[in-house]
């Protein structure tokens, strides 16, 4: 299958990117690299011995996007191509209704005019708000928090009303839970900017002595440990997860959502100790006050996906945490090295 992969330079894109190249698919990439650098491309080539056909290009120039995916033409698309921090969401939202819900309306349009009606959506779980309801299933209702969450919302809505107006088109929307860790090679990770909003980077970060410590935020929560639990997913799972849904939809038309998470959650403090353990160094750590916005615990129900798709999460934490910590070792200051 030719797949068209946008944002496929990112984190989770590149790991999908090399799984789709190793299951012999052919893959064009289309980046604009405002949060990613073409070497995780170069990376995934080298990796494989397979070529990507690579197209530097912003969803918002519309008219350049329809040029691409004319000429392309893809059987199926896989759209990562977002901005994803939460707080630069609450101090711009326009800029994330713009670059989310406008560049995912341009790119259904240029599927559209190209006849291509398979698509994979980058959702994630911030579409269940602040939902108590535990585990997460696909029927909690949704709510967003912030306008990043609201624009993973909105293009959900949008999916579903295409969907509904149309029964040609393919379409699954994915809900991440925490995705985490790195390609076994430690050739390609995630690459943050700056100081990393999530907490699995910023540990490797205090573990390699990039930072001093971890700030908890919060240990009054009404969890065994008093710290936040999250469903952490390793990236190359979560990478699988993509090309089940691939094949599901060559044979499926419809809408429909899957949760991509473990089933399992993790709090704040077996995150730093697993850390410690892993890269036998220490995590210094200092409790502070709650992120706002935080809520205390989320994690998946994951049947759907293995009921539909036949897919679960086969790497536990420790994995995650080895392959993270592999990655932060060889490439200490990112793809920024080679570039
Ligand atoms: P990432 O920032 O590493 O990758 C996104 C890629 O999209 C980058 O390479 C960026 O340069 C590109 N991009 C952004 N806007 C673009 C535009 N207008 N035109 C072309 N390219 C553009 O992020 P990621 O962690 O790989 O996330 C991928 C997707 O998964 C995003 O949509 C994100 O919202 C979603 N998601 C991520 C997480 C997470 O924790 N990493 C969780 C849930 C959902
Ligand atoms: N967290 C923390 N310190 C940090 C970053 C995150 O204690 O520097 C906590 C956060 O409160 C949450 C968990 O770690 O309980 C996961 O946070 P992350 O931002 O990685 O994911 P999200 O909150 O978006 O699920």
């Amino acid at each position: 299958m030719h797949v068209l992969v946008t944002g496929g330079a990112g984190y989770i894109g590149s790991h999908t990117v090399l799984l789709l190249l190793e299951e012999g698919h052919t893959v064009s990439v289309l980046d604009n690299f405002s949060n990613s650098s073409p070497e995780s491309l170069l990376r995934v080539q080298k990796l494989t011995d397979r070529a990507v056909e690579v197209y530097e290009a912003d969803l918002l120039d519309r008219d350049e996007l329809h040029g691409i995916v004319m000429r392309s033409r893809p059987d199926a698309v896989i759209h990562f191509a977002g901005l994803k921090a939460v707080g630069e969401s609450v101090s711009e939202p326009l800029l994330y209704y713009r670059n989310n819900v406008v560049g995912t309306l341009n790119l259904l349009d240029a599927m559209s005019a190209a006849g291509c009606k398979k698509l994979v959506f980058s959702s994630s779980a911030t579409v269940y708000g602040d939902s108590v309801e535990l585990p997460l299933l696909e029927t909690t209702v949704r709510s967003a928090t912030n306008p990043y969450g609201r624009t993973k919302l909105h293009i959900e809505e949008m999916l579903e009303e295409l969907g509904a107006s149309n029964p040609q088109w393919s379409i699954a929307n994915l809900r991440y839970f925490n995705p985490v860790g790195a390609h076994e090679s430690g050739q390609i990770g995630e690459d943050p900017q700056g100081v990393p909003n999530n907490l699995m980077p910023f540990v490797a970060q205090v573990a390699i002595g990039k930072r001093e410590k971890v700030n908890i935020f919060g240990d009054d929560y009404a969890t065994a440990d008093g710290t936040g639990v999250r469903d952490y997913i390793h990236v190359m799972d979560l990478a699988a997860g993509h090309l089940a849904a691939l094949n599901y939809l060559s044979t499926h038309k419809g809408v429909n959502a899957w949760n991509l998470g473990t089933g399992h959650g993790t709090s704040v403090l077996e995150v730093i100790q697993a850390f410690a353990r892993v890269s036998k160094r220490d995590v210094p750590y200092k409790v502070v006050e709650r992120r706002p916005g935080d809520v205390a615990e989320s994690y998946a129900h994951p049947e759907k996906a293995m009921l539909d798709l036949g897919w679960k999460a086969e790497r536990g934490l420790e994995q995650m945490v080895e392959d993270m910590w592999r990655w932060q070792e060889q490439n200490p200051d990112g793809y920024r090295q080679n570039v």
